[in-house]
């Protein structure tokens, strides 16, 4: 599982103005990465490909370099205040990635250039609410670990946050390239979070990601550099032998953690979930996919706009509740469940 190399890069000139623009155009000549232009990261057309399908898969490993204009942070509750926008997309094929749905006709990956820009707005957000912390989350609209090898922005992000009084950043990821951001000044204030599953899950669902081995590796690597760290179990996923599967997880988890990583550890449970859009794109961009959609076995949920989830039956979502819940106090007493949902 090499770190991601794109097969496409497209620029936006004006990201040449920017010092990392620089660097990663220099960066990919010398790779022989084909390079295009584009007038705006948000339309990038043309992308080679004979069919949906096809075009899908390489605008999943195409880079768009761009520059974020909006610096207006969207919220990001509960888990922070809000979301910081790095970059957007990612080259992991996990079929029940929500990006999905909300990335809609551009699954290609864009990272941002104007990093001080938009260290500047969070600068600027933290002041606002000033005595108060103010937490960022570096991860909802992508896996930024995932990229992070070739743009260094996260690890950027990690020490201006480290230097701040009242900035926590957060992300989670289901990469293992975390060497370059082990001497980060972190100073405590990122955490670093690992999204982690059974092996069945992980195997079926979750092309183009790390093993959970290099996953679990990478969480101690993390742990032994101090930075606080965290899990989410998600989707947990009920299939043949779900009760060990979980169960071997946390027992690998804790083979792997030092001592110390264990006073401040969080977790964040989240079950298997989907809405009918969802399952039409799965279907579409997974068509040999195991992953079980049915509606019927389901319960229903209602959410915003009208579009509702499907969700486990009540004594399913107990069974899970329990269970993660049993084995996250076996192994790590200290540890802080932050939800369950
Ligand atoms: Fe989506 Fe995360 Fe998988 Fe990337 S790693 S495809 S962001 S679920």
């Amino acid at each position: 599982m090499k770190p991601f190399t794109p097969q496409l890069v497209y620029f936006e000139p004006k990201a040449l103005e920017y010092p990392l623009g620089v660097e990663l155009k220099e960066k990919f000549e010398k790779m022989d990465v084909e390079i295009r232009y584009t007038t705006s990261h948000n339309q990038v057309r043309n992308l080679p490909g004979e069919n949906d399908f096809q075009r899908y898969r390489i605008a999943k490993s195409t880079l768009v370099v761009g520059i974020r204009k909006t610096l207006k942070f969207d919220t990001s509750k509960p888990s922070a205040e809000y979301a910081i926008p790095f970059a957007t997309g990612c080259m992991g094929h996990c079929h029940y990635c929500y990006l999905q749905t909300t990335m809609g006709t551009k699954p290609y990956i864009r990272t941002y250039v104007n990093v001080d820009e938009i260290l500047e707005a969070a600068d600027q957000y933290m002041e606002e609410r000033a005595p108060e912390i103010t937490r960022f989350e570096a991860s909802c609209t992508s896996d930024i670990v995932g990229i992070d090898h070739l743009t260094h922005t996260l690890k950027r992000a990690i020490e201006h946050f480290g230097k701040t009084d009242m900035g926590r950043l957060r992300f989670v990821t289901k990469f293992h390239h975390v060497d370059h951001l082990l001497d980060a000044k972190h100073n405590g204030k990122t955490r670093f979070r690992f999204s982690v599953n059974a092996d069945y899950v992980i195997k079926n669902f979750e092309p183009g990601t790390s093993p959970l081995a290099k996953r679990i590796e990478a969480a101690g690597k993390v742990a032994r550099a101090g930075y606080p760290l965290g899990f989410i179990v998600a989707p947990i996923y009920l299939h043949e032998g779900w009760e060990e599967g979980y169960y071997h997880l946390f027992e690998r988890l804790n083979e792997e953690l030092p001592k110390e990583a264990r006073e401040d550890i969080t977790f964040e449970f989240i079950q298997h979930r989907f809405t009918k859009p969802a399952k039409k794109i799965i279907e579409k961009n997974y068509p040999m996919t195991k992953l079980e959609l049915d509606e019927t076995a389901r319960r229903y949920k209602w959410g915003k706009y009208g579009i509702g989830k499907y969700i486990y039956q009540k004594e399913e979502e107990e069974d899970i509740k329990q269970h993660l819940h049993s084995y996250m106090e076996k192994f790590f007493p200290k540890a802080k469940l932050e939800y369950f949902t």
